[in-house]
C-alpha cells in the first residue's frame, strides 16, 4: 500500500451486517488494485447472494427502531456522521485516490460533497411535512402523513464510490429506513470506510448494511427478488438500469435510477468565451471525462469554431497526467484496461470516419490505464462519439449554425441527464433551456451539481432524484388518513 493514513481503522476490508464485520461465507476475497501503477491496495471480502440476503433480514430487523426514533434523533446521528466524515476527510480522499485513481485535490472535494448530502438530509430530516386536506364531506377529515418505504437496497459505481452511496444513504437513513449497500467492486473500501464511521456516529447495527462482492448479478438478484426490499436505488449504466427495473417488477418495488448520460455543451457565437472554456474543461475532464453528467458532445456555433477548438487545446496541452497520489497530477488514469480499450476503440472509429486529433488521440505511455486527454475536430453526428458515452477524456467537437440545429442534435439521444449552454442572450437563454430534453441544463455554467438541487435525469437516463427537498420524497410513502363520522 503506497498511501499512509492517519486512522487505519478506515482501511476495513470486510462487509458490514448488522453491524457485524464478516468475511465472505466461502472466506473468498477480491483484490482491489490502484488503477494509475496496479499496486495491490487490499484484498475485500467477496460476498455474495446469501450474505445479502442476511443483510436484509438485519435491515427488517433494524427498521422498526429506526424508523420509531424521533426525527430529531435521526437527524443528531446524522450530523455526528458528518463531522465525522469531515474530519477524516485526508484519510478518505487517499482511500478513494488509491482504489479509484482520481487526483487528490478531486478525491478530497468528492468526501466534501459526498458529506454535503450527509448534512443536508439530516437538516431535511425534521422537514418532513404532512398536509391536511379539506374534505368533500362534513364529517371527515383527510390527513396525509409520509412514511419511510422500509428497507432499501442501494448499488452504486465507482466513479464516485464515496458520493454516490453518501447520497443514497443519508435521504434513506434521514426519512427512516435501513439500507443494504453493493458497492462497486472496484471500489468498495470508499464504502466501508464511510460505514465505519457512520457506526462511530452511533448509527445502529443493522441499519446500513455493506456487501462487497464480485458476483453483482447474484447480489443484485437477491436485492431485487427479495420481497422484504421496498425500494431499489441506483447509479450505474443504463442496460444494467434497465435489467434491474425488470428484475423490480416481480415484487413491485419503487426504484430511482441514476443511469447513463449523454450530455451536450453548446456554445454560441456570443458566449463568454473564456467562460465557456472554462466550462467545458471542468465539465469535460473531470475524473478524466468518467462521470455521468461529464460533457460527451461539444457543440460549437460555426462563427467560433476554429477559435474555440484552438484555445481549448492551448488549455488541454497544460494537464498533468499521472498518479493521483502524486502531487501536481491533474489528472488520473480510467478505471480499467476495459475502460481504455472503449475510449480508444470511439476514438480510432471517429478519426476513421473523418475526425482530426488536433491533440491527444492515444493510450498514455504509463504502465497504468491512462487515455491522453483529446479533442476530435470535425466530429460528425453520424460518428459513434455522437451516440455513445465516452467516459473518458476526449471531447469531439461538433459544428452548428442555427439555434435549432444546436436543439435537435442535442435532443438526438435517447439519454436526457445533463445539458449546458454557454450564451448571453436572455431570450435563447429561456427558449433553448426549455427546448431541452435533459433533467438538468446549467447555463453558463458547468458544475452544477450541489446537495441542494435535484439531480437526476428524463428519458433513459433514469427516473427520481437525489439531494435537494426533492431527494427525501423517493424514500418516503405518502399514505392518507380519513377520519370519518365527525
Ligand atoms: P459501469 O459501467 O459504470 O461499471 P455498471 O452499470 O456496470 O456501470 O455498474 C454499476 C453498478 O452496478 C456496479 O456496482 C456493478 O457491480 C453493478 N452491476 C452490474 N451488473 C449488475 C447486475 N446484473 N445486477 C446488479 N448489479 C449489477
Amino acid at each position: 500500500m503506497a498511501f499512509a493514513l492517519q486512522n487505519s481503522q478506515l482501511l476495513v476490508t470486510k462487509g458490514l451486517i448488522n453491524g457485524q464485520w464478516v468475511d465472505a461465507d466461502d472466506s473468498t476475497t477480491v483484490p482491489v488494485h490502484n488503477p494509475a501503477n496496479g499496486e495491490l491496495v487490499a484484498e475485500v471480502v467477496n460476498m455474495g447472494g446469501a450474505e445479502t440476503k442476511r443483510a436484509i433480514e438485519a435491515a427488517e430487523a433494524a427498521f422498526p427502531a429506526w424508523s420509531g426514533k424521533s426525527s430529531k434523533e435521526r437527524s443528531d446521528i446524522l450530523e455526528k456522521w458528518f463531522d465525522l466524515v469531515m474530519a477524516n476527510q485526508d484519510d478518505l480522499a487517499a482511500i478513494l485516490t488509491a482504489e479509484q485513481g482520481k487526483p487528490l485535490f478531486e478525491a478530497k472535494g468528492e468526501i466534501a460533497y459526498g458529506a454535503s448530502y450527509i448534512k443536508w438530509f439530516a437538516e431535511e430530516a425534521r422537514r418532513v411535512y404532512g398536509d391536511i386536506i379539506p374534505a368533500a364531506q362534513k364529517d371527515r377529515r383527510n390527513l396525509v402523513i409520509k412514511q419511510p418505504v422500509g428497507v432499501v437496497a442501494a448499488i452504486t459505481p465507482w466513479n464516485f464510490p464515496n458520493a454516490m452511496l453518501a447520497r443514497k444513504i443519508a435521504p434513506a437513513l434521514a426519512a427512516g429506513c435501513t439500507i443494504v449497500c453493493k458497492p462497486a467492486i472496484e471500489t468498495p473500501i470508499s464504502a466501508l470506510a464511510i460505514a465505519k464511521l457512520a457506526e462511530e456516529a452511533g448509527v445502529p447495527a443493522g441499519v446500513i448494511n455493506i456487501i462487497p462482492g464480485a458476483d453483482a448479478p447474484a447480489i443484485g438478484g437477491e436485492m431485487t427478488s427479495n420481497p422484504v426490499v421496498k425500494k431499489l436505488t441506483f447509479t450505474g449504466s443504463t442496460p444494467v438500469g434497465k435489467l434491474l427495473m425488470k428484475q423490480c417488477a416481480d415484487t413491485v418495488k419503487r426504484t430511482s435510477m441514476e443511469l447513463g448520460g449523454n450530455a451536450p455543451i453548446i456554445i454560441f457565437d456570443d458566449a463568454d468565451l473564456d467562460a465557456a472554456i472554462n466550462g467545458a474543461l471542468i465539465s469535460k475532464f473531470r475524473n478524466s471525462g468518467q462521470t455521468c453528467i461529464c460533457s460527451n458532445r461539444v457543440m460549437v456555433q460555426a462563427g467560433i469554431y476554429d477559435e474555440f477548438i484552438e484555445r481549448l487545446a492551448a488549455e488541454v496541452s497544460k494537464f498533468n497526467v499521472g498518479n493521483g497520489l502524486e502531487e501536481g497530477t491533474t489528472h488520473g488514469p480510467l478505471i480499467t484496461e476495459k475502460a481504455v480499450n472503449n475510449v480508444a476503440g470511439l476514438v480510432d472509429s471517429a478519426i476513421a470516419d473523418g475526425a482530426r486529433a488536433v491533440i491527444g488521440g492515444a493510450r498514455g505511455d504509463a504502465a497504468g490505464f491512462f487515455f491522453q486527454p483529446t479533442i476530435l475536430a470535425d466530429a460528425k453526428p453520424s460518428m459513434r462519439v455522437f451516440k455513445e458515452e465516452i467516459f473518458g477524456p476526449v471531447a469531439p467537437v461538433f459544428k452548428f449554425e442555427t439555434d435549432e440545429e444546436a436543439v435537435a442534435m442535442a435532443n438526438d439521444t435517447e439519454f436526457g441527464l445533463a445539458a449546458y449552454m454557454y450564451t448571453n442572450n436572455l431570450k435563447r437563454i429561456w427558449h433553448v433551456s426549455e427546448a431541452l430534453e435533459y433533467g438538468m441544463v446549467g447555463v453558463n455554467e458547468t458544475a452544477i451539481s450541489s446537495e441542494v438541487i435535484p439531480f437526476g435525469g428524463v428519458k433513459e437516463s433514469g427516473q427520481g432524484r437525489e439531494g435537494s427537498k426533492y431527494g427525501l420524497e423517493d424514500y418516503m410513502e405518502t399514505k392518507l388518513i380519513c377520519l370519518g363520522g365527525l
